[in-house]
């Protein structure tokens, strides 16, 4: 087997840079960015990532569990940091390593509560999760009166954010329904700045809201996909650059004759000889196997190669009979040149889970 560090995923700092400063001057100048760095950064590389982006001038950063919370406390990065799903008996260790959850019910609230009484502790930091029409987790707006009441009974928590999160704001379609969630935030933040507290910040924008709608950017946006460089459309798309890129070589080249067949199953039969490259990368690193048979393409020497026969653990193979490489050619999977949704031919998914897959394996290389 080649080296495991031919397939590599290299990560482009000026890239996130560009990206960072792009989205920065759509918002108004006082505009916190949270930059979202759960799922190892997207699946490039946490650490990195996370500290470019304060040094960037971001205020806080998102996660969605603790552990990748720690981590960055661990590593030194001190900005406050957002725990997206944070469990019950993560307190003690919220505690210790500083981090904030975000409450999004009343089960969650309560339980919270008794443990803080039982520890003894006040002004807790939270923020607080409003559902304006996602459907997927926070306070109903029924529910707001109540929750005003127990945040206010006592000194427990203190509300230092209260956010929610647009479903589909990069969709021109739906931009009404865009706006109701804008105007339903609107409404909320209002209520909490008359009855909980002036100062909290507010946050309701993912990247498609910056890029869409920078007038909901309220004092804080959370940046997550857009700083990893793929936008919406083939404007933003334009404006963007990719942080990473998916490389690899090919381990080895074979002709094959009409009626051959390539990889497990047999999958690929050579409607006429064929030239085939083996690639060191397999559905271990992250390439689903539902890319196999034609699904997608990788770039070698600039030419589009696309997969034949079955994506196997380890590796996988590629037509190359139209394309003049030798072994240890290197290739491109997706990034730069070639982007995730250029390697999804048929667009069975989106940038979000192709990136987010590439497995720990896989040697990161920091440019
Ligand atoms: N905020 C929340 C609550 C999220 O779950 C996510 C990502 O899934 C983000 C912000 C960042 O979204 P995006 O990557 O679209 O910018």
């Amino acid at each position: 087997m080649p080296k495991v560090d031919e397939t590599r995923l290299e990560i482009d700092l000026k890239a996130l840079t560009h990206n960072y400063q792009l989205l920065a001057q759509k918002l108004p100048e006082q505009t916190q960015i949270m930059g979202v760095v759960k799922a190892f950064a997207y699946g490039t590389d946490s650490i990195t990532i996370g500290k470019k982006l304060v040094d960037l001038g971001a205020t806080h950063l998102a996660v969605a569990y603790i552990e990748e919370g720690m981590r960055f406390r661990r590593r030194g990065i001190e900005v406050p940091i957002l725990v997206f799903y944070p469990q019950l008996e993560d307190l003690p260790k919220l505690l210790e390593y500083n981090l904030i959850p975000s409450v999004y019910n009343f089960h969650f609230l309560r339980k919270l509560k008794t443990a803080l009484v039982e520890e003894d502790i006040n002004n807790f930091p939270i923020h607080i999760k409003i559902n304006t029409g996602m459907n997927r987790l926070g306070f109903d707006l029924k529910d707001v009166d109540e929750l005003q009441n127990e945040l206010t009974s006592g000194n427990y928590f203190k509300l230092e954010g209260v956010f929610s999160h647009l479903s589909s704001a990069g969709m021109p379609s739906e931009d009404d329904f865009t706006q109701a969630q804008i105007n339903k935030f609107t409404g909320v933040v209002e209520a909490f700045r008359k009855n909980v507290n002036p100062n909290f910040i507010a946050h309701l924008c993912n990247s498609s809201g910056i890029l869409s709608h920078p007038e909901a950017a309220f004092d804080m946006v959370r940046a997550g996909i857009a700083l990893y460089g793929y936008g919406n459309n083939p404007e933003e798309q334009k404006e963007l650059q990719i942080v990473a890129s998916l490389k690899t070589r090919i381990a080895q080249l074979r002709e094959i004759p009409k009626g051959a067949s390539v990889g497990y199953d047999r999958k690929f039969k050579a409607e006429k000889t064929s030239k085939i490259a083996t690639l060191p990368l397999g559905y271990a690193d992250g390439i689903s196997r539902t890319y196999g048979n034609q699904k997608a393409e990788v770039l070698i020497r600039g030419k589009k190669a696309p997969i034949v026969g079955n994506v196997c653990m380890d590796t996988m193979m590629v037509d190359v009979t139209e394309i003049e490489c030798q072994e240890g050619d290197e290739v491109l999977v997706f990034g730069k040149a070639h982007t995730a949704l250029d390697f999804d031919k048929e667009k069975q998914s989106i940038p979000y889970e192709l990136i987010t897959r590439i497995s720990q394996r896989v040697t990161r290389v920091v440019l």
